[in-house]
Order: structure tokens, then sequence, then C-alpha cells
């Protein structure tokens, strides 16, 4: 009986420090994966910083205050349709021009009165056909 008496004595101690031990490491497991952002999470917009620099969408857990990339983007870099200069481009962009020109400058003499009749034909007054002595019915 004194034998059964020491061997707890001495057992018990051992077993309760191992108990402990084995519920504070329970605990810190527990702890350490507490948040597994079950609920609903927040979606933060992409947003630019003070420094131009672009920050991407990120989903935001409001259970821990953790947020992480979204991955919902996409490539943003610019496609490239054309590229060069063009020159066979330059003798119909110049006559487009001209004519752009003439056209301003007979609008404006059209505008102040000057020489309307001189401006008809440059603006092509044969394919205008007049409604003013058109009477419906
Ligand atoms: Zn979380």
């Amino acid at each position: 009986m004194a034998v059964a008496g020491v061997a707890v004595a001495i057992a018990a101690p051992i077993v309760g420090a191992a108990a402990l031990a084995v519920a504070g490491l329970g605990l810190g497991i527990y702890l350490m994966g507490r948040c597994r952002h079950p609920g609903p999470l927040g979606l933060l917009p992409p947003t630019v910083g003070d420094d131009g620099k672009r920050q991407p969408a990120q989903w935001y857990c409001d259970g821990c205050g953790r947020s992480w990339p979204a991955g919902l983007e996409s490539d943003r870099s610019p496609i490239v349709r054309f590229t060069g200069y063009d020159e066979s481009k330059l003798p119909a962009s110049a006559e487009r021009a001209a004519a752009a020109e003439r056209q301003r400058h007979v609008l404006a003499l059209k505008r102040a009165g000057l020489g309307a009749s001189r401006s008809e034909p440059a603006l092509g007054s044969h394919n205008i056909t007049s409604i003013s002595g058109r009477r419906a019915g």
C-alpha cells in the first residue's frame, strides 16, 4: 500500500505536467488556425496608392483583418495594333486637311455674308436638294 502511494506521489506531477503540455499544445494549434476565413469576405477594389503604384483587388477578412490578392487581375498592358509611320497615307491626309481648311474658310465667309454665291460650288451644291420650295400635301 505504501509502495502504491509513493508511485502515485511520483507519477502525479509527471502526468499533470504532460497533461498541461498537451493542453497548451492544443491551445496553440487552436489559436494558430483559429481564422479559416469562414464567413463572407469583403472584396476591396483595385486602388492607386499615393506613390502611383497600382494595388490590385484584394479579399478582406473581417474576422482576422487580413487581406490577400484576389487574383482577378488580367493583363493590362496595351495592345499594339499599329506601329511605325506609314508614309503612303501622307498624300491623302494632306488632301483631307486642305479640303477641311478650304471648307472652314468658305463657311467663315458665308457666316460673314461674303462670297456666298462663290462658295456654294465648293460645298457641292449640286447634290443638295432645296426643301424651301416644297410643300407637304
Ligand atoms: Zn480571417
